[in-house]
């Protein structure tokens, strides 16, 4: 054994002194030279500390008749020993080196106290500069590293980058509420969500779509939920009746002469089906108002059961769209 050309068989760094021999008794004469040498030099190895490590496939047999001594001192046989860092196993395994290693790894990346914040590359330089060296250390003397060694290394390489993925969990959610909140702004503000504010009157828009049961019952509420952004428009003079409106589907469905018959049907459902209180209060209501109640509006002060609530917007919403769909059809035909 030796470095290039130098042959040595006891490999030393400052104080860390290594020997190796091919025999018990080639080795206790140079642990008896050591002692031998401290004596001289007045200096003390200390026995406890040391081990003999037996290479061998089978594990040292525990009533070893060998014995090694360092002067009157024994020096135990053991199956693995921590030399300038890095374990050395009787048999030559790396599975407890690895597991060391990934343990030193995990401690070095928690060491840095990496914030969700930090970017990306930041980790990673951090990783390559400080992580990997404290894993890597000492790996020139890994070989034939057994399937879950290599396991073990992947484990701790995957972990590292998706905790360090993190950074963009938070980034995707910072968009995510940037985006709600541009979408917020815009709704308060932008005149085409008058409207909308107003008939939810602060709540949550997404409502409206607990009240269909059915296929077409949704189609009836996107229907609506489009009246609600619906811009304001010059006037215009109804083919009908020749009054003037801005809405025209608030035109339609609360005063024009054409659909009365309609609007009368609905007024016979609302005073048959529902509360006095409801048609009473219904009757007081402005034709923007009407409209407004008809879109969904919560501002009534008339309560009532889920279930009515839900069957009631379901008429309105109902009477709106055929009420569209007359006007729609006596446009057609008057062209
Ligand atoms: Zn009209």
């Amino acid at each position: 054994m030796g470095i290039y050309s130098i042959t040595s068989s006891n490999p030393t760094l400052a104080d860390d002194i290594s020997c190796i021999a091919l025999s018990p008794a080639a080795i206790q004469n140079i642990l008896t030279t050591a002692f031998k040498y401290s004596s001289n030099w007045r200096f003390k190895f200390n026995a406890g500390k040391s081990s003999v490590l037996r290479f061998t496939p089978s594990p040292p047999h525990k009533d070893s008749p060998v014995t090694w001594f360092l002067g009157t001192e024994p020096v135990c046989l053991s199956n693995s020993y921590n030399h300038l860092g890095i374990h050395l196993h009787s048999k030559l395994v790396h599975t407890e080196k690895i597991a060391n290693a990934c343990r030193k790894g995990r401690q070095a990346y928690f060491a840095l106290k990496i914030r969700e914040h930090l970017n990306p590359d930041t980790i990673s330089r951090l990783y390559t500069r400080v992580v990997l060296p404290s894993i890597m250390y000492g790996c020139e003397l890994w070989y034939d590293l057994r399937k879950k060694d290599l396991q073990d290394l992947n484990t701790l390489q995957h972990f590292i980058c998706k905790h360090a993925d993190l950074w963009n969990k938070t980034v995707k959610a910072a968009v995510t509420n940037l985006h709600i909140d541009c979408r917020l702004q815009r709704m308060l503000s932008h005149p085409d969500f008058i409207l909308c504010n107003t008939i939810n009157a602060g709540r949550p828009p997404f409502a409206i779509w607990k009240f269909p049961s059915n296929i077409h019952e949704i189609e009836i509420c996107k229907f609506v939920v489009k009246l609600w952004g619906l811009p304001t428009l010059p006037p215009e003079v109804c083919t009908v009746c020749g009054s003037c409106f801005t809405n025209v589907f608030q035109h339609i469905s609360t005063v024009c002469p054409g659909t009365v018959a309609l609007r009368d049907a609905w007024w016979n459902t609302v005073i048959e089906d529902y509360d006095i209180t409801l048609s009473a209060e219904l009757c007081g209501l402005c034709p923007q108002d009407l409209y407004l109640f008809l879109l969904g509006s919560r501002l009534l002060s008339v309560t009532a059961s889920y279930h009515n609530e839900r069957s009631r917007h379901i008429l309105n919403f109902r009477f709106l769209r055929d009420a569209a769909a007359w006007f729609y059809r006596h446009l057609k035909f008057t062209q």
